[in-house]
């Protein structure tokens, strides 16, 4: 049985890592056009679940605010990974092993039926899995219903004016775009470090210089001071409840964004893509065939919720977001944006929510049809 990954990000590392953890001692190859792996990202997520790498986390908040509605909660800690450690801790893990063969600098063209051709050939598996991200084919003509963008400045700043204990996951208080809706969202290294990133859901671009200015007027407001801006991390990511088609027994099995992984109401990913690996390398051990599948019908239904009313009335989102802060209590919330709700905790969301417009976009669900129409411009054109 051989093992073969396209693309060594995110699920293609924590795939590997999982394979090797359960014992596979089959060929690995993992297969990447990257050459090097650097801070390109840093990956949070709610504690709310037992998650590979969550160990590496470099900070911890229990507190967290939306919309200017402060939550609290010891037992479930917002996490934030440097992707540079997440990295470096999966590549000794794939060092370690004899049976892995790590390609690097090989770029993917084409995937069929146990196989991929690279550009330096052809390379054949009985297991292939697409982990390819935006460069998957399996998502070659994907029109989400919606992008979220991010543009992020790491700062250092003259002033004291950050709560290091507190993670502002959104703060609406920045001017809106047309067909989406637009946040700041601030994670605290000290009282003068921070992560401030610019972030919208929506379906039109927004230039990198005005998400830039944002983020100044941000610091400004706060008095921040004099500035430095250490790092910038930038991303789109598809929020859209189509997923790529299920794999049949000839094709790649899709993961992480290429295998729908990023929660759409939320566009968070990671946990959700050590949930699918998980269940990958499950069904792997018990001899059957992996299909990729990630999250349940009923968060699913209530993802198309979510994006069906932000496509009908992005204005409102804010609004929203504060209600379901304001209502929900910490742990569930955290559950649900965790990707780990109960029914219980899907109930209390639901019931947090406006009768309309939820419940006109809920009886929509079936078809999962947009309202507002999707996105269909590249997310960054606009950009200077
Ligand atoms: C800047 C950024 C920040 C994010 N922050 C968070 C967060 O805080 N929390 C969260 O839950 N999610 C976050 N996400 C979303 C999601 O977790 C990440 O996108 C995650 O990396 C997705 O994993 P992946 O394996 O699907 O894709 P990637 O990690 O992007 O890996 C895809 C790999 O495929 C390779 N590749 C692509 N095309 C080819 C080709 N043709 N040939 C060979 N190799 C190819 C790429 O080089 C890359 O290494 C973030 C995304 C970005 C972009």
């Amino acid at each position: 049985m051989r093992h073969l990954i396209l693309g060594a990000g995110c699920a293609g590392l924590s795939l590997a890592c999982a394979l090797l953890d359960a014992g596979v001692e089959h060929p690995i190859a993992l297969v990447d056009a990257r050459t090097t792996f650097g801070r390109d990202r840093t990956w949070c997520l709610f504690d709310v679940r037992p998650t590979p790498f969550a160990e590496l986390a470099s900070h911890r908040w229990s507190s967290w605010e939306i919309g200017g509605v402060v939550r609290h909660d010891d037992r479930r800690p917002y996490l934030r990974l440097d992707g540079a450690d997440v990295y470096a801790h999966a590549l000794a893990r794939l060092d370690r092993a004899p049976n892995v063969d790590l390609r690097l600098g090989e770029s993917v063209r084409t995937v069929g039926d146990g196989l991929a051709v690279t550009d330096r050939g052809e390379l054949r598996a009985d297991l292939v899995y697409d982990a390819l991200s935006l460069g998957s084919p399996a998502l070659r003509g994907l029109r989400p219903m919606a992008w979220q963008t991010f543009l992020g400045h790491e700062v250092e700043v003259a002033r004291p004016v950050f709560d290091p204990g507190l993670a502002t996951l959104m703060d609406f208080d920045v001017p809106q775009p047309a067909g989406g809706v637009a946040f700041l969202y601030v994670l605290p290294f000290d009282e003068r470090r921070a992560l401030v990133e610019h972030t919208v859901i929506g379906t039109h671009a927004v230039p990198a210089a005005e998400r830039r200015r944002a983020v100044d007027e941000h610091l400004d407001r706060r008095g921040a001071g004099r500035r430095t801006v250490t790092h910038e991390e930038r991303g789109a990511i598809p929020m859209t409840v189509d997923g790529p088609s299920r794999p049949g027994p000839r094709h790649a099995i899709p993961l992480g964004v290429a295998g729908g992984a990023v929660r759409p109401s939320s566009g968070y990913a990671f946990g959700r893509i050590q949930a699918q690996v998980a269940d990958v390398v499950a069904d792997v051990v018990a001899g059957r065939t992996p299909d990729g599948r990630v999250g349940s019908a009923r968060t699913r239904a209530l993802d198309a919720i979510f994006l069906r009313v932000l496509a009908a009335e992005p204005e409102r989102f804010p609004d929203h977001f504060r209600r379901l802060a304001e209502r929900v209590p910490a742990a569930p919330l955290a559950r649900f944006l965790g990707d780990a709700g109960t029914v219980l905790d899907d109930a209390r969301i639901v019931a947090a929510m406006p009768k309309t417009p939820f419940g006109v976009a809920a009886m929509r669900v079936p078809g999962v049809a947009p309202v507002g129409g999707r996105a269909t411009v590249d997310p960054w054109s606009g950009d200077g």
